[in-house]
Order: structure tokens, then sequence, then C-alpha cells
């Protein structure tokens, strides 16, 4: 038995037995065709490098106009290199002539190539192996992609154990079954996080030497609320985690008495308590939780591990599902936030990364500098907004001009609408995430314009205490109770009291029950979160009173050190039961 540490990032136990995903590309099948089976196998072939072709056309069209003109060649060499006939027919001829399997003719065919390509003197020319290597390996992950044992493991309930996962691998494994993720990589308040959190499955984040000692099938138990990974438990281990899983359950059980009950303060306040969602399937969730509306929809996860981006009508399909889900109830569409480490292909593409990506191109800064990819989805939430209650956000907002460049934007589809007779609600209410510390700080000057305010925590406090969200070896300096972030989130309410606007809270902090009675003492009213905690930070509200909390949460603000107010918020939800 052996027991490793990283950060709990998502609470739970899981006992089950591993699934090593594997990065680097696993040993390469080597078989005989039948003589039936070869025309099979070279459409097998043929298809992988189409997608090959394809992906590389999707990051072409995705490189900003900005980026280094290497950017563009470089794909341009990956997409000569793929269809020169040495990558594109040889390989056939192989398959056809030696009935060898699609990636053996592949690789023996590519092993030749980079061996030509050594012998050269031109050091220019020799360099161009590893432009052959990368196209190659492009084609051969395409043919290995979802090999039938990697379902069947997945499908059957495994626990993933990763070196790193992007937020488009985790997306990818919430259509399976999987019970707990356990990575060398990864904080708290990393996009990976904060999905395993909206499965609600447990999770354990930058265990660093995690995939160097656990083996395809090891039992294992993670607890994710310590932080804790357990490999080859002995009998004694498994029983004592079996009762607490059972404990879990049983508190859980008690917590869904709640989900009819109203969210309201003993003081009388009613607080909306909604649900932040990344697919529209996610939404089954969010009802079930009882929750008041969705608070965050993460629309960029529509975009990713695709080939190209989603038509016009394939996301308006999208938002009205969700609407109907929810009828009568507030959908908060938030525009693409895609960038820093949302990327549609994962991160794995070859188009270079910018060096500092989330304060670069990212979100609403990506929509305005590609109105091509905007106007679609612009033209979409518009038209969804006929059919139910539909509000549109705008994430990463840090100055006025952004924020009219949008508006105008925004009327100028409108009239387009209307020109096409087309149906949208004229009253759409438009929001704007309060997430950069510049928007807080002017956040009076943002809202004369629009209709409610929601702050993002995640990125609030990444970009306030100057931490990268996805950098393990800078989060033990993540503290959603710092005295600068209290106060940008406390100025924030403030300019949305005297602007008579909402102001909603959707990063992780508002489903974080710790922070639920600090946060209705500060004069929030509206808490948006994953489904999964939905009902304890219910249980919270119900038990305090906003009156009550109001004073202690102005001395909160007052203190000088983060240890005084961590000390202060524990004093107010003292009394309440530790879960
Ligand atoms: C946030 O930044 O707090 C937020 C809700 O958005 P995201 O986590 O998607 O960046
Ligand atoms: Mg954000």
């Amino acid at each position: 038995m052996l027991a490793l540490h990283g950060a709990g990032v998502s609470d739970g136990i899981a006992i089950g037995k591993a699934f090593v995903l594997e990065r680097e590309l696993p040993p390469l099948p080597q078989y005989e065709i039948a003589k039936h089976a070869i025309d099979a196998e070279v459409a097998r072939f043929r298809g992988a490098v189409d997608a090959a072709r394809q992906q590389l056309a999707s990051i072409r069209t995705h490189i900003p106009a900005s980026a280094p003109a290497e950017a563009m060649s470089f794909i341009d060499t990956h997409l000569l290199i793929l269809d020169d006939k040495m990558i594109s027919e040889v390989p056939v001829e192989i398959i056809r002539h030696e009935r060898r399997n699609a990636e053996w003719a592949l690789r023996s065919q590519s092993d030749e190539l980079v061996a030509m390509f050594e012998r050269m003197d031109d050091v220019y020319l020799r360099n161009k192996k590893i432009d052959v290597n990368q196209v190659v390996e492009r084609v051969l992950r395409n043919l290995l992609m979802e090999t039938p044992e990697q379902h069947e493991a997945l499908s059957a309930g495994g626990i993933v154990i990763a070196h790193d996962l992007t937020p488009a691998d985790t997306v990818m494994l919430k259509h399976k079954r999987v019970r707990a993720f356990v990575t060398d990589m990864g904080g708290p308040i990393s996009h990976t996080a904060i999905l395993a959190r909206s499965l609600g499955i447990p999770a354990v984040l930058s265990v660093h030497s995690a995939t160097r000692f656990i083996r395809h099938g090891e039992d294992l138990i993670v607890d994710g609320k310590r932080g804790v990974l357990i490999i080859g438990p002995d009998t004694r281990t498994l029983q004592e985690y079996r009762r607490l899983k059972q404990r879990i359950l049983e508190r859980q059980r008690e917590l869904n008495r709640l989900r009819r009950s109203p969210a309201i303060t003993l003081d009388g306040k009613r607080i909306s308590l909604f649900a932040n969602i990344e697919l529209p399937a996610d939404v089954k969730a969010a009802t079930q939780a009882g929750a008041s509306g969705i608070g965050l929809y993460r629309t960029e996860f529509l975009f990713m591990n695709r080939v190209g981006s989603p038509s016009e009508e394939e996301q308006f399909r999208s938002y009205v599902k969700v609407v109907k889900a929810m009828p009568g109830k507030p959908v908060t569409i938030r525009t693409l936030d895609l960038g820093a480490d949302k990327q549609v292909d994962g991160g794995r593409g070859d188009a270079p990364a910018s060096l500092n990506p989330a304060l670069g191109l990212r979100a609403v800064r990506l929509c305005l500098h590609d109105t091509a990819l905007f106007r679609p989805q612009l033209r979409a939430i518009l038209r969804a907004s006929a059919f139910g209650r539909v509000r549109l956000m705008i994430p990463m907002l840090s100055s006025q001009d952004e924020l009219f460049r949008v508006l105008d934007l925004i009327e100028e589809v409108k009239h387009e609408l209307r020109r096409e007779k087309q149906k949208f609600s004229r009253k759409l209410p438009i929001g704007g995430m309060i997430e950069v510390p510049a928007a807080a700080i002017s956040a009076d000057l943002f809202a004369p314009y629009l209709d409610f305010f929601s702050i993002g925590t995640n990125d609030l406090i990444q970009y306030t205490l100057a931490i990268d969200r996805v950098d393990d070896a800078v989060s033990y300096l993540y503290d959603p109770l710092h005295p600068s972030v209290l106060r940008l989130i406390r100025l924030t309410i403030e300019a949305g009291r005297r602007a008579r606007i909402p102001v909603a809270m959707c990063g992780e902090m508002a489903g974080d029950p710790r922070y639920t009675r600090l946060l209705l003492g500060l004069g929030l009213n509206e808490f948006s979160m994953h489904p999964a905690t939905l009902l304890a930070v219910k249980r919270i509200v119900r038990e305090s009173s906003q009156k009550a909390l109001a004073g202690s949460a102005a001395r909160t603000l007052k203190l000088l050190t983060t240890r005084n107010v961590h000390a202060m918020v524990e004093k107010l939800n003292s009394g309440l039961d530790a879960h």
C-alpha cells in the first residue's frame, strides 16, 4: 500500500481501478491484413490523413492575424508534407502489397524518410525531419484514437490517471462513466479542476508522480477532500473508506430534501442560487438541484474537440435546448471565452502558444479581433432569446471601449435580424463579467451601460494576485480571502447597488460553502455554482441572517492580514455543521 498526496480539488471518495491515459504515443500495433480487409484498411488510413488535413486547416483559421508570419508558414509546411506522396500514397502501396496495418505501414515509410533527411548535408533540410515526425504523429494519433479497449476501460468506470488533462480532454471524458481523476499537474482553479467539480466526481491534481507510480488496472482509492491517493489499499483501509463513502452518501441524501425549499435567509431575504453549466446536457443536474436558473453557460466548450467552429444554426439549437429546459427561468449565456488554457484543440495543435496566454488574446478580446467568429454567436444568442429568459454575458471586460464595441456589434446584429424578420427579445439583458481588476476598480463606470454584473472570482483572483490559474507551483497563493480580492468584490457589489443593477458571482468562490456567510454579509444576493454544491450552499443561506452578518463582513474588510480574515470567517461560520 502506498499513499500519494496532491491538491484535493473535488470532494468525494472513489474506489476503483486505474486507467492511465498516455500522452506519449503508445507502442504501435503491427499485424498482417487479410486480403479481403485491404480496402477497408486503406480507407482507414485515408480517413486518418483527411482528419489530419482538416485539423491543420482548422488550426490555420484560428491563427490571429497579428501572429508572426512563421506561424502560418509552419502550418502550410505541415499541409504540404501531409499531401506529399511519400506520406499520403506510399503507405497505401505498403498496405496493399505487403499487407501491413496502416500504423505499421506509415511508420516504416516515415522511418525511411527521416533516415533520408538525416543523411543530408544541408542543416535546414536535415531539420525537416522534425516536421515530418510531427505530421506522422498527427496521423498516427488519428489512427489510434479511441481504441475499443480504451473505450471499454473508461466506460467501465475507471479512475483516470494522467500527466495533465486540458479542459478539452476533460470535457470529452464527461461522456464516459469516469469515477475520479488524478493528474500530475494542475491547480485548484484550473478549468480541469472546475470540470471535475461540475462532474461531481472526486479529483486530486498536482500529485506530480502519479503517472510514474501507477500502472493500468491497479486498485486505487481517491480521497478528493483530503487530496490523498492510495495505491493497492489493504482490506482495513478499504473498509474504512467504504464506511466514509456511505456517510457522504447519507449526508447528500439529507441535503436532497432541501431541493424544493426556498433559498430564503432567516431575515427573509430571497437569494438566487443559479447553476453553472458547460454543455446543454448539464441542465439536467441543474434542474435536479433545484437551481433558480443558469448563471453561467460556458459556451466555449461547444467549440472544442472538433474540426471547425459550430455554425450559427448549431449554436442556436444548443442554446434553445438549454432555454427550453429552464422554462421561465433566466439562462445566462456567456459569449466565447476561448484562449488561455481553453484552446479548441486542447492546446495540442501546432499553432504557436503566446508567451502569456492568460494575458493575451482571450475571451472578448479574441471575439472583437475575429468578428467572423463572434457574429454568428451573437446572432444565435439573440435568436434563442425569443424562446425564454435569455441573458447575454460578456467575459473578461477590461475597458469601456471594449464594452462599447461589443454593444455596437450587438446593435448591428439586431438590425440585421430585424431586416431578416427573425425573432429575438428586444429587452435581452446584457451583463458583464467582472473578473479583471481594472473592471472591478471602475465597476461604477461600467454599470450605466450594463443590466447586471457577474463576478468571476477565478480570474479576478488570478489577475489580482498575479498567480497563473494552471500553474500549481503558485497555487498556494490562491486565496479568495486575500484582503485585496475582498475589496474588489465589495467595490463591485457597491457599484451595482448604487446603479440598481443585480450583482451575481459565478466564480468557484460562490459555490464554496465556506464563503457563503461572508458573501451574504457583503450583500451578495445571486450565487452561481456547479449544481453539485448548490444544496450545501442553500442549507447555509437558510441558516443565516443577512442583516446580522453585514456588521461582521464589514469588519472583515478592515482586517490587515489574510490570517486574521480566515479567523474571522471561521467565526462567522461557527455553529454551522462542518462538512
Ligand atoms: C471566473 O473566472 O471566475 C469564471 C467564472 O469564468 P471561467 O472560470 O470560465 O474563467
Ligand atoms: Mg473567467
